[in-house]
């Protein structure tokens, strides 16, 4: 059984310009001790979809329908007090987007990571536990004594993930945990987050729009376009043969020192208030046909743990 398990999940916004459906019927699991990348453009919904999670979304958004099962437990059905008390930090945690720059200019770091044990009514020490965090994520205590601007980005970024884990939670949800970082950094930090998972059994979904990046840290992937998943399967098969004519798209479209070109997709993500009738993807396919713009293709099982959404399967 997954530990997570997302069913016809769906978040809109509710704008004068319409309702924009930000993630529309998606489903989703997350098994124990595994990592999930979901990639996509910026504005596919893979933020949203997170924020959704943990119900952090805000008029005008609104979660509109579907399930957000944990250990089998509709999480959404729970009253605000319920989540934070027993779900939010202390078994789903997340590093939000730009989460580096998230810390207080003017607290240290300790104190910080002290107020989340307070607030969520820790009952250890609290020196000992930022330093045991600290220490988890290869930083030094002293670093509890500083402030934010005294560290690099790297460290900031440390530091967060060492609050987003105070509180020992199952699920890891990491939002562009690497963007803003050079890649030496980067590479340490996804090095960081390998070993936390397997030293503290986590599971993880892991956000970004670097398909390269996620092959390498994610078991199984989701692609992710206009608020729907494309496709999903297990990574390596998933990077070496995409099926779906926008993972196909996606993979072209990153840098390769091999080549003095970057391949980008054209044209443009649909407007959400107003989804084309048929497949999402139909105004940018290469292979579009008339079926395409009638009736939206099903996710479906092709082969394997591959599932595709499009009429071409
Ligand atoms: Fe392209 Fe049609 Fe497949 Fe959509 S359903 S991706 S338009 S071939």
């Amino acid at each position: 059984m997954p530990i997570l398990s997302i069913k016809d999940f769906s978040i809109h916004f509710y704008t004068p310009k319409g309702v924009r459906k930000a993630v529309d019927r998606v489903n989703l699991d997350l098994n124990k001790k595994e990592v999930i990348g979901i990639a996509g453009e910026s504005g596919s919904g893979k933020s949203t979809l997170a924020m959704g999670i943990m119900r952090l979304i805000t008029p005008p958004g609104k979660i509109v329908g579907g399930k957000v099962l944990f250990n089998n437990e509709d999480i959404l059905s729970y009253d605000e007090d319920k989540f934070n008390k027993e779900i939010r930090w202390k078994k789903i945690s997340m590093i939000f987007q730009g989460s580096m720059n998230g810390f207080t200019p003017v607290f240290k770091i300790g104190q910080q990571i002290e107020e989340v044990l307070e607030v969520h009514e820790y009952k250890g020490n609290f020196k000992e536990r930022v330093n045991e965090l600290l220490k988890m994520v290869e930083l030094d205590p002293s670093v509890s004594d500083k402030y934010p601007h005294e560290l690099s980005g790297g460290m900031r970024q440390r530091a967060f993930i060492a609050m987003a884990l105070a509180l020992n939670p199952e699920i890891l949800i990491c939002d562009e945990p690497t963007t803003a970082l050079d890649v030496i950094t980067q590479a340490k930090i996804i090095n960081l987050l390998k070993i936390l998972k397997k030293e503290l059994g986590l599971s993880i979904i892991f956000i970004t729009h670097d398909l390269a990046l996620l092959s390498e840290i994610s078991d199984r992937l989701y692609i992710m376009y206009a608020g729907g998943i494309m496709e999903s399967g297990y990574s390596l098969d998933l990077y070496k043969n995409p099926k779906h004519p926008y993972t196909q798209l996606l993979m072209d479209s990153i840098a390769d020192i091999n080549k003095d070109y970057i391949k980008g997709i054209p044209g443009f993500m649909p407007d959400l208030a107003n989804l084309p009738k048929g497949c999402r993807f139909s105004d940018r396919c290469p292979y579009a046909m008339e079926i395409c713009k009638q009736k939206e293709p099903e996710l479906k099982r092709i082969e394997g743990d591959r599932y595709v959404s499009c009429w071409l399967y």
